[in-house]
């Protein structure tokens, strides 16, 4: 099946930009989004705005849906929005929400009751990849969809992993955001332990890129400010991966753990630490700003 139509719903930090590239890969592009402003802007960019997800979706070869947790995605696709009953016959549902594993499977089982292929489809590489196009997809589903999806994952990413059957995405995904999490709390550590021993946060961060310590979180997403450029703790912490959204993340890594009886300590560590972030009120900023909640004396 060859893809050249697609809806694209949840147009948020990530959405956007990746509905963006989409449209530079010379895709028909249906936008749709909770917020307004958010689709006329991307129309200005040359897709379609809708005003309902179901307009949205008629008449498209695929939809791929990036919006905040598992019960949005069954929502709009098999609860009230019942994306599921108003999509014509093969459309390719691609969820590259990051969501809980079970309701990843769930909500493919409803999709596939009716004949439609879906994925599972979570992406790694923050809005930074979705601006510049290099996510990592991890995509769970068959893979002839998968091929069939290839070119939309090619416009939007770099790496494109088939990690198994529905679902696998998902649990792929909450393996990399929990170590993610680890990275960001040890290198937040590192960097406040340097700081209040008199060194400078970017000559330590410099020595530490370069050395057994070196991680993404340094390499790419430095949570101090004013040490990297054009990354959130550089612009107060707004915008990139929200504190509740990697508090979500955790509370998934914790729940996977727990039901396969793994133990995950510096994981639920970090969650504890990231529940903390958000009830003192700084669940909307970037998950680098954990640095100040280690940084309170
Ligand atoms: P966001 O909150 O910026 O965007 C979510 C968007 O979904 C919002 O614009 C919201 O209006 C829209 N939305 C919610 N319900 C909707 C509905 N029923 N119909 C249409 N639109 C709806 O979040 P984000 O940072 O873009 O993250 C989206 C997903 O990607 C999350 O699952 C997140 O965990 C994952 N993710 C985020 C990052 C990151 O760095 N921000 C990285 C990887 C994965």
């Amino acid at each position: 099946m060859s893809i050249s139509k697609v809806a694209f719903i949840g147009l948020g930090n990530m959405g956007r930009p990746m509905a963006h590239n989409l449209l530079k890969a010379e895709f028909t592009v249906h936008a749709f989004d909770l917020a307004s402003d958010i689709v006329e802007a991307l129309a200005a960019e040359g897709a379609q705005g809708f005003s309902s997800a179901q307009e949205a979706i008629a008449d498209v070869d695929a939809v791929v849906t990036m919006l905040p947790a598992g019960k949005h995605v069954e929502d709009l696709l098999s609860g009230s929005g019942n994306l599921l009953e108003h999509a014509k016959p093969n459309t390719l549902f691609i969820d590259c929400s990051t969501i809980d594993t079970p309701t990843a499977i769930k909500v493919a089982q409803a999709a596939q009751a009716k004949n439609l292929p879906m994925l599972d489809a979570p992406v790694s590489g923050g809005t930074g990849g979705a601006a510049n196009g290099t996510l990592t997809f991890m995509v769970g589903g068959d893979s002839k969809a998968l091929e069939s999806a290839r070119p939309l994952f090619q416009a939007m990413g770099k790496n494109i992993f088939h990690a198994g059957d529905n679902g696998a995405g998902q649990t792929a995904k909450t393996c990399n955001n929990m170590l993610l999490a680890i990275q960001m709390i040890g290198t937040c550590e590192a960097l406040q332990l340097g700081l209040d021993n008199g060194l400078n946060p970017e000559v330590l961060s410099e020595i530490m890129q370069k050395s057994s310590g070196g991680n993404w979180t340094l390499n790419c997403y430095n949570p101090y400010p004013g040490v990297m450029e054009g990354v959130p703790s550089s612009n107060d912490y707004q915008g990139g991966f929200m504190v509740d959204l990697m508090l979500k993340d955790l509370t998934l890594s914790q729940d996977v753990a727990q039901a396969t009886g793994t133990k995950t300590q510096f994981g639920a560590m970090a969650r504890e630490l990231y529940e903390k972030q958000s009830q003192s009120g700084s669940g909307n900023l970037d998950f680098s700003s954990i640095i100040k909640l280690i940084g309170e004396k």
